[in-house]
């Protein structure tokens, strides 16, 4: 039996790219999957074929920047399946652009999103591995939280934050409990259409096109859960191997 198998995962950010990748590679794999996001429509296409392919999916609305719905999903996802043991903090924004150009608005969304919503996803799901002896946070960074660029600078401190916040946590919580980082380069997906600023979305179309699939950071995710549980996979970076960044 892998290290996967019957494990209950708990995704957000599920209904596209990386988190829908990610909710398919594990339930091939045989773990229990508990998809969230806004978009429902997309969360119940991707959990119904799913499950006619013999996985065990659920799937809730949630809004990762408001505590209470975070809450109220890990409490669903323990009530479906009887326990969390894995949390994917996958849910994140990514609206680029320059900091003269002072799009207050985006810079606040990708704080409450990319950091408040890994934090929610913590407050929810600490004390449950706490008491189970038990469990996994995997939190979605990104290269952007090594490096920063031109229109990426609150984007890359929202990730550094992530990085900061999962290290931190390790370092508490270790002995019961695994904190893995995963930092995907360029990775085919919806992410760049929250662009609004015109100049970073060009740079970003260049910036995209060397690009790998979701399912190569979704393979890091299960790499990291599949260990044993004396190991801890702190942090993993998954590039494309022909781009520079
Ligand atoms: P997508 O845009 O395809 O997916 C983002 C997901 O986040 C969607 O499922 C979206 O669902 C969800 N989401 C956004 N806002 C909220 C919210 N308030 N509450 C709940 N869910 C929300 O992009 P990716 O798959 O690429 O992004 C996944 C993660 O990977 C992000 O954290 C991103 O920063 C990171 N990443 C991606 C890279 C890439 O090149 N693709 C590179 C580095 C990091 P919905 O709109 O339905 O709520």
């Amino acid at each position: 039996m892998s290290g996967i198998e019957g494990k209950v995962v708990v995704i957000t950010g599920a209904s596209s790219g990386i988190g829908e990748a990610t909710a398919r590679l594990l339930s091939e794999r045989g773990a229990r999957v508990v998809l969230g996001a806004r978009r429902t429509e997309k969360l119940e296409s991707i959990a119904s074929a799913i499950n006619r392919e013999g996985g065990q999916a659920r799937f809730r609305a949630v809004d990762v920047t408001k505590r209470e719905d975070v809450d109220s999903f890990i409490e669903f996802a323990a009530r479906e399946f009887g326990r969390v043991d894995v949390i994917v903090n996958n849910a994140g924004v990514m609206p680029l652009s320059p900091l003269e150009e002072t799009k207050v608005d985006e810079w606040d969304r990708m704080i409450d999103v990319n950091i408040r919503g890994v934090l929610h996803g913590i407050a929810a799901g600490l004390p449950r591995m706490r008491a189970q002896g038990s469990g996994q946070f995997i939190n979605m960074a990104s290269i952007g939280a090594h490096t920063v660029s031109p229109t990426a600078a609150v984007y890359c401190a929202t990730k550094f934050a992530v990085r900061a916040i999962s290290e931190g946590l390790r370092q508490e919580v270790g002995g019961d409990i695994r904190v893995t980082v995963v930092s995907p380069g360029v990775t085919e997906s919806e992410l760049a259409e929250s662009i609004s600023d015109a100049s970073a979305r060009e740079v970003m179309r260049g910036y995209r096109q060397i690009s790998i699939s979701p399912y190569a950071i979704a393979r890091a995710v299960a790499f990291a859960i599949d260990q044993p549980d004396d190991v801890d996979t702190s942090e993993i970076i998954v590039r494309p191997t022909a781009s520079p960044y």
